[in-house]
């Protein structure tokens, strides 16, 4: 630990100040004590997310996923974080690793200072989104803990509420998307990537096995609003619950019209990153999906749910492929959103955490405290 002279002094000072308290009211002196001399330690490393299938969604394909997993550790408590990078969001092991060796917590003497502390993180640079979301989860996940309470019973949200998750089939063979459906049996809702030229194919093999309702993400995938409108009238008749995406998300005209048109719900998902994005997204899309890695942690997507919430917008809460950590912290918003797409974790083979369950389809969150890991 670095220390200057002037720190040295002040740290002194409290210390001081401490005993000095502690003279006189005896049961409260320790924690003063305590508190003044104690840091928040952030540490990090890296780890690599193997995939069950081959994941192919409009843009490109791939068998891992690299990560970042965090700890932040305060008066012997540790909370976990995650960040996750699939490599079209531009973040690496190595940017993550620069951003985190940026971050001094030293300088912060509570962790419940928590606007306080993720408001600097997120002032050290404009992008980063995912290595300041493993710096927010681990936080939340340290408070929760001191606290001895899951994030969903401190937001006050109720665990009964929690949605069905989607389970996503990727872009493949009939052979290979009739195997993934089998897979995918206990879900109740499968979330299907369209995009290319193989789209009606897609969705007529999986009707040809079951009637499960669909959602569809285009990863905008489709760059004509007639034919847009076209292929949503027909996934309309075919149990489509809604669309995320369907065009680029620069034709914002092209989406509105979409949205008046079209029958089903029309969801941002590439188009929104942050809070600022649901004012804009407002008349342009039926929803947004909001994702920790892309707003930067659990504080700014409870703020996102319900600044939506309150513009009747609809909210469905997403991931990256991802371990249970990052999942588990997403899962605590869960009882307030319309559709719940969860399934991260359950894409990969050596999830090193246990947290939320998947059990008939629902997500059921744990009573674990914190961001709801088992420990
Ligand atoms: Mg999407």
């Amino acid at each position: 630990m670095k220390q200057n002279r002037r720190d040295f002094i002040k740290t002194g000072g409290l210390i001081a100040g401490g005993l000095a308290v502690g003279f006189h009211t005896n049961g409260i002196s320790k924690n003063f004590i305590k508190n003044f001399g104690s840091k928040m330690k952030l540490t990090y490393r890296p780890f690599t997310l193997e995939m069950k299938h081959v994941f192919t969604v409009a843009v490109h394909s791939r068998t891992t996923t690299p990560v970042m997993l965090t700890e932040i550790e305060f008066e012997g408590t540790k909370g976990y974080g995650e960040a996750s990078m699939p490599p079209y969001l531009g973040e690496s092991q190595e940017s993550v690793a620069t951003f985190l060796n940026k971050v001094n917590l030293e300088q912060f003497k509570d962790p419940f200072d928590l606007e306080n502390i993720l408001s600097y993180v997120d002032s050290i640079n404009k992008k980063n989104t995912a290595a300041k979301a493993s710096v927010d989860i681990a936080l939340h996940d340290l408070i929760g803990k001191i606290m001895k309470q899951p994030w969903y019973k401190i937001w006050g949200y109720d665990k009964t509420k929690t949605p069905y998750t989607s389970f996503t089939i990727g872009i493949d063979t009939p052979d290979v998307v009739r195997q993934k459906v089998k897979e995918a049996e206990e879900f109740k809702v499968l979330k299907v990537k369209l995009g290319r030229d193989t789209d009606k194919e897609m969705i007529q093999t999986i009707r040809s096995i079951t009637d499960k309702p669909i959602v569809v993400d285009v990863n905008q995938g489709w760059k004509n609003k007639e034919f847009a409108l076209e292929m949503i009238n027909w996934l309309n008749e075919r149990n489509v619950e809604f669309v995320e995406q369907p065009m680029p998300k620069e034709q914002v005209d092209d989406i509105s019209w979409l949205t008046e048109n079209s029958p089903l719900p029309i969801i941002g998902d590439e188009s929104i990153q942050r809070i600022d994005d649901v004012v804009k997204a407002y008349g342009v899309y039926s929803g947004i999906n909001i994702k920790l890695m892309k707003c930067t942690g659990m504080r700014e997507a409870n703020k996102m749910l319900n600044l939506a919430r309150s513009l009747n917008m609809k909210v469905m809460i997403g991931c990256m492929v991802e371990t249970s950590c990052a999942i588990s912290a997403a899962a605590q918003l869960s009882p307030m959103v319309d559709w719940a797409d969860l399934d991260g974790n359950l894409l990969t083979s050596n999830d090193p955490y246990e947290g939320i369950k998947v059990i008939d389809g629902k997500v059921v969150l744990t009573d674990y405290p914190g961001i709801g890991l088992k420990s």
